[in-house]
C-alpha cells in the first residue's frame, strides 16, 4: 500500500510503498542506507545484498541525489532511536535519474539559493516553514469560520489607492486609463462590513517601495477582518483573541516542523489574552526613557534626534526597545493623526490622535498587525481625503458608506509572511513564501 512517510509508524511490521525522491544515501559494506522524502517526511531505508535480488541492489548503486524512486518494503521500529521507523527496502522502480543536482546537503549562500527557490523548496527546512505558513493560513481560516465571519475577496485590480498612488504599482487597463495593484482590501471589505456584519478577506497585496529590509516584500499575503458596530476596544479584544489561538493552534499541530527549524516553542506558548496594551504617548516615553534616539537620513548622512520625537513612527530598533519588557505582542493604540491614513477615526478626547492600533511581535520580530477604528463622520471623512489630496470623485463610493447607515467599524490587517517569520524565528521574511518578490528579486 502506498503510504506517505509522516504515517510510517502506524505501518509496524507491514509492507508499504513509499514514492518520493532520493535525498541522500550512504554505504557501509553490504548495506545501502538510503533517505527517501516525500514532502510529508524523510524515511531511511536498509538495503541488504544479501536479502535483494542483483537487479534492485544495481539499481540503488544508481542512484544520484533527486532520483525519484518508487520503494516496497517493510515497516520496522529502529533498532536504537524511539520513535523512529526505518524501511527495509526489498525493492525499487527508479523513475527519473536526476542530473548532478546543484544543491548539495553542504552549506551555499543565500543568493545560490534563491536563484534556484524551486529547487531549495524541498529542502527539510523549506518545507518545514512551509507548513508552518499552510497551518497559519487554515487556522486563520477556521478562526474567522467559527467566528461567524465572510470570506469576502476584495478586487487586486484597483482604480484608487487607500494612501495616495506613489507606493502602488500600476498598469495600462484598456479605456479606462491606470489601474493600480491593490495595497489593501480594506476599503472594499468597509463595504462588506455593511452588508454582512462581520467579514475578512485574504489575499496578496502589492506595495512599489524600495524596501530593503528583513520584513519588507513587494508583494506579501494580507488577512483584513473587518467588523460593522466594533469600537476600537472591540477591535483590540479580538486582535488577542485571534492571536492566541492561531498561535497556540500552530505550536500543537506542528510540532515537529518546528522542532527541525530549532524554534523554541516555550515563549509562544505564554502567547495568551490579555496583551499589554499601551498608548503611542506611552510608547514614546518609554523610548525616551530607554534612551533610544530616532535616525533620520539626511544629504551629509545620518541625523541623530533625542529625545524621541512625539508624532515619529517607529523603526526596528524603537520596536525592539518597545518589546524587549514583555513576553506577548505589545498592542500600541492612539496614534497620531499625521503618521497614519485617511480614514482612521479622530480620537473624541483629543483630535491629534486618531484611534489606530498596531501590534508589535514580541523577540523583536516588529510590527505584524495595523489596524484602526475608520472614520465614520461623513465630514470628518471628507474633510481627510481633502487634506490627503486624493481624488475625491474616485471615493464616491466609499463616502457612500457614510451616507447610507453609517455605523462605527473597525478592521485591522495582518501580513502572513511577518507571522510566519514571528512563529518559525526566521532571520528574514524572503524565506516566508515560496517565491519571494522583492525590489531585486523577481526570479524564478
Ligand atoms: P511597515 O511600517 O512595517 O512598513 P505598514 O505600517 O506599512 O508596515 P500596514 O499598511 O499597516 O503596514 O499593513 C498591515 C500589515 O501588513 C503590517 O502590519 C505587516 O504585517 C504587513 N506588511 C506591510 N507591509 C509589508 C511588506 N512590504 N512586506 C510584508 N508585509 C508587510
Amino acid at each position: 500500500m502506498w503510504i506517505y512517510t509522516d504515517k510510517i509508524s502506524e505501518y509496524e511490521n507491514k509492507e508499504v510503498i513509499i514514492k518520493g525522491w532520493l535525498y541522500n544515501i550512504r554505504a557501509s559494506g553490504k548495506l545501502l542506507f538510503p533517505e527517501i522524502r516525500d514532502g510529508y517526511g524523510i524515511v531511511q531505508g536498509v538495503v541488504s545484498k544479501s536479502d535483494v535480488s542483483e537487479r534492485v541492489w544495481d539499481d540503488f548503486l544508481k542512484l544520484t541525489q533527486e532520483s525519484s524512486v518508487i520503494v516496497k518494503g517493510i515497516v520496522k521500529k529502529h533498532p536504537k532511536k524511539t520513535d523512529v521507523y526505518e524501511l527495509q527496502i526489498n525493492d525499487i522502480t527508479i523513475v527519473n535519474i536526476a542530473e548532478p543536482y546543484p544543491i548539495t546537503l553542504k552549506e551555499h549562500g543565500v543568493e545560490f539559493l534563491m536563484d534556484r527557490r524551486h529547487l531549495w523548496l524541498r529542502s527539510p527546512r523549506q518545507v518545514a516553514i512551509m507548513r508552518v505558513r499552510h497551518e497559519i493560513i487554515q487556522s486563520i481560516r477556521d478562526y474567522m469560520y467559527q467566528n461567524d465571519f465572510v470570506l469576502f475577496d476584495a478586487p487586486i485590480f484597483t482604480p484608487n489607492a487607500c494612501e495616495g498612488t506613489s507606493t502602488l504599482f500600476s498598469t495600462d487597463y484598456f479605456d479606462l486609463g491606470k489601474a493600480y495593484l491593490s495595497q489593501s482590501g480594506q476599503l472594499y471589505a468597509e463595504a462588506g462590513a455593511m452588508a454582512l456584519g462581520k467579514v475578512y478577506t485574504l489575499g496578496p497585496t502589492f506595495r512599489a517601495e524600495y524596501s530593503m529590509t528583513r520584513r519588507h516584500m513587494t508583494e506579501f499575503w494580507m488577512m483584513e477582518p473587518e467588523m460593522a458596530y466594533y469600537d476600537l476596544n472591540d477591535n483590540m479584544d479580538l486582535i488577542e483573541d485571534f492571536l492566541e489561538y492561531v498561535v497556540q493552534r500552530v505550536i500543537k499541530n506542528r510540532k515537529k516542523e518546528l522542532e527541525i527549524l530549532k524554534r523554541d516553542t516555550t515563549k509562544l506558548e505564554k502567547v495568551h489574552k490579555p496583551f499589554p496594551r499601551i498608548t503611542y504617548t506611552e510608547a514614546v516615553e518609554i523610548l525616551r526613557k530607554k534612551d533610544i534616539p530616532l535616525y533620520r537620513k539626511t544629504q551629509n548622512g545620518e541625523e541623530e534626534i533625542r529625545p524621541f520625537p512625539w508624532g515619529e513612527d517607529f523603526g526596528a530598533p524603537h520596536e525592539e526597545a518597545l518589546v524587549e519588557d514583555f513576553e506577548k505582542p505589545v498592542i500600541i493604540h492612539r496614534w497620531p493623526s499625521a503618521a497614519k491614513a485617511f480614514y482612521m477615526k479622530r480620537d473624541p478626547e483629543n483630535p491629534d490622535l486618531v484611534l489606530g492600533v498596531d501590534v508589535l511581535a514580541p523577540e523583536g520580530f516588529g510590527e505584524i498587525i495595523g489596524g484602526s477604528q475608520r472614520e465614520d463622520n461623513i465630514n470628518l471623512l471628507i474633510e481627510r481625503i481633502k487634506e490627503h489630496n486624493l481624488p475625491m470623485e474616485e471615493f464616491q463610493w466609499y463616502i457612500d458608506l457614510r451616507r447610507y447607515g453609517s455605523v462605527p467599524h473597525s478592521g485591522f490587517g495582518l501580513g502572513i509572511e511577518r507571522m510566519v517569520c514571528w512563529i518559525c524565528n526566521l532571520e528574514h521574511i524572503r524565506e516566508a513564501i515560496p517565491f519571494p518578490r522583492r525590489p531585486n528579486r523577481i526570479r524564478p
